[in-house]
């Protein structure tokens, strides 16, 4: 048997659930099948039981549209008849008693965790009865009685000897697909509704396959699997069709989100493959994680990273030489249970910086600076602050291990885009490099690092044209004519991303368009200036930018200089800079 996991954007409509259906059907073997709540849903229900509790009517509608959204996918999926009216009466009885859920918490302003965690249940208990009347030979599962947590830490753990022995006994005779629903669980002492955290499902398919010895975990969801970097970010990632477990810990434990970190653990431990798989182009084979170690294969298998995270440095003179001030800080932080992701010491040993998800900085300081009271009423210490507003980038392969120069190449590719990095940390396993830099650098890095590591389809080149008159306006005409061919014969991507004449300027990260652009500036542009121009650049901050002076202006040619010294490339038709003042051109 396996084990499919379908994703909210999988079960979000009504075509995407009979793709879902034709899947399952069509499958060889039998299935246990677990899905997510519609996309979008678990967000609504979380902003709709705020809304109640801060006494916004507004609740009120919110949860209409949540009844709405399901009683339409399932009129959209059953033709009227006796099925879809026994559906609806199962489902109108849950969205009935979740009405009743949110008028309590209006009305006494109060949300607990235990009230959340109920509201929320409703998301995946509501897609879970759906997919089963649809899917030929379905049974639905309530994975309330079988996966169960423990309160550990302030955060619900499962217990998974107790859950792999329940979920032995409720899967003894498999239906021809069992429908379970994901992230959903139950407290093994009280029997209150938990969950297994935000992305959860896959983690609850994780642990049934374990338990189940499943021949396959399959994730499907909405890209092609894993890809080299977050498509949502980097337009040239692509799939990787093969990742050992320790890859695929490493990549999603840093923020690739296609798979929710606990899911690979279950797995590993059983030496059962994971593939992921796309929804909407089952036809492509996706990415297959197991052990094999793809030897031969390129040293960096992806990028991953975690946005808004803070950098706390514990330092002091008084720290050379001591033993067990990191065990202090460890301890201080995991007795508040703060999890640290990156952690740098150099061998001067005075200073340990680590690094930690921004919410939880304020809480790190209070204990740390508890901790280390004393020495830092001494001034052994210093007092310990958090530096907010960064973002952590790990590079991740197996095979970094036998090629010298990966940690060069990272850090001269930074360097000469301009990217300053502020804490770096590579363990001995050398799966994994990470650094820390501005969170406003976050784009940049990546791109900048996809292109160097990666030998993507493309290549990518922004393109910041200044003046459209004879010069600039036959440039643009010629760019818009070869774009297709230079990206087609070249693999080049030539992106217009601002334009700007002496009136208007107009930018666009994602390029503009050199059919519409003279109209565009004259409707959106913003006032153009050479401050505009420079500020407008600056903050963009895009990696491989060029500018292209078109103009005759002194002014505009006196922003070569600090263009050139934030990494922007400079293609000058204007002659001023390089004819005027030796002083100019130097
Ligand atoms: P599901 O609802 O199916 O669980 P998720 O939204 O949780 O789907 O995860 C899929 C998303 O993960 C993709 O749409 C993509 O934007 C994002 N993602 C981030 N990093 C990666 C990566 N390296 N490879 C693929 N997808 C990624
Ligand atoms: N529905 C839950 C969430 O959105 C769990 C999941 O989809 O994996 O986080
Ligand atoms: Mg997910």
């Amino acid at each position: 048997m396996k084990v499919m996991k379908f994703g909210g954007t999988s079960v979000g409509s009504v075509e995407s659930i009979l793709t879902v259906k034709r899947i399952v059907e069509s499958a060889q073997e039998p299935a246990i099948v677990v899905v997510s709540a519609l996309g979008g849903i678990t967000d609504q229900l979380l902003r709709t039981g705020a809304m109640a509790a801060a006494g916004d009517q507004g609740f009120r509608e919110s949860f209409a549209a949540i009844a709405r959204r399901h009683a339409g996918t399932v009129e959209g999926l059953l033709p009227e008849g006796r099925n879809r009216a026994s559906l609806l009466n199962s489902l109108n009885q849950l969205l009935n008693e979740l009405q009743d859920i949110f008028n309590g918490v209006y009305l006494i302003k109060d949300l607990s965790t235990k009230t959340s965690n109920t509201i929320v249940s409703y998301g995946e208990r509501l897609s879970s009865l759906i997919v089963s009347h649809v899917i030929e030979g379905a049974a639905c599962y309530d994975a309330r009685l079988f996966i169960k947590t423990e309160l550990k830490h302030a955060k619900n753990i499962v217990d998974t000897d107790l859950t792999a022995r329940l979920v032995r006994e409720t899967f003894r005779e498999l239906p021809k697909a069992a429908i379970v629903p994901g992230f959903i669980s139950s407290d093994k002492n009280t029997g209150e509704v938990t969950n297994l955290g935000r992305g959860g499902s896959d983690h609850t398919a994780a642990i049934i396959a374990a338990a189940l010895d499943a021949s396959i975990l399959e994730i499907w969801t909405d890209v092609d699997g894993f890809m080299t970097a977050d498509p949502k970010v980097i337009s040239s990632a692509y799939t990787i069709k093969e990742l050992s477990y320790v890859e695929a810990m490493e990549l999603c434990n840093f923020g690739a989100k296609v798979v929710y970190p606990p899911t690979i653990y279950p797995v590993f431990h059983k030496n059962i493959p994971i593939r992921i798989k796309n929804t909407f182009r089952p036809e492509v084979e996706g990415t297959y994680i197991s052990s094999h170690k793809s030897e031969g294969s390129k040293a960096i298998k992806g990028i991953s990273s975690i946005n808004d995270m803070s950098l706390i440095t514990v330092q002091g003179l008084g720290m050379v030489g001591v033993i067990g001030v990191n065990y202090r800080i460890f301890k201080a932080l995991a007795k508040n249970g703060i999890s640290v992701f990156l952690v740098s010491q150099a061998s001067s040993e005075n200073s340990t910086s680590i690094g930690v998800r921004t919410v939880d900085a304020a809480l790190s300081c209070e204990v740390l600076n508890e901790e280390f009271a004393k020495e830092i009423e001494t001034g052994e210490i210093t007092r310990i602050t958090a530096e907010s507003g960064l973002a952590t980038v790990a590079i991740v392969g197996e095979n970094m291990k036998h090629t010298p120069g990966i940690a060069g190449k990272l850090f001269g590719t930074l360097g000469k885009n301009g990217i300053n990095v502020i804490a770096c940390a590579q363990g001995a396993s050398e799966t994994n490099i990470s650094f820390v830099v501005e969170a406003a650098s976050l784009r940049k890095s990546l791109n900048v690092i996809h292109d160097s590591f990666f030998l993507s389809e493309y290549q990518v080149l922004n393109l910041f044209v200044c003046g459209i008159g004879t010069v600039g306006g036959s440039l643009l005409a010629q760019i818009h004519m070869q774009q297709q061919k230079l990206m087609q014969e070249n693999g080049l991507k030539l992106n217009v991303v601002g334009i700007a004449d002496a009136k208007k300027a107009l930018f666009a990260r994602e390029g503009l368009n050199l059919a519409t652009y003279r109209d565009d500036l004259k409707e959106q542009g913003v006032k153009s200036s050479p401050d505009v121009l420079r500020d407008e650049i600056m903050r963009m901050n895009i990696f491989n930018s060029v500018f292209v002076d078109c103009t005759a202006s002194a002014e505009i040619a006196g922003l070569y200089k600090d263009l050139l010294s934030h990494n922007v490339s400079v293609v000058a038709a204007n002659k001023i800079a390089a004819s005027s003042r030796y002083a100019d051109y130097h």
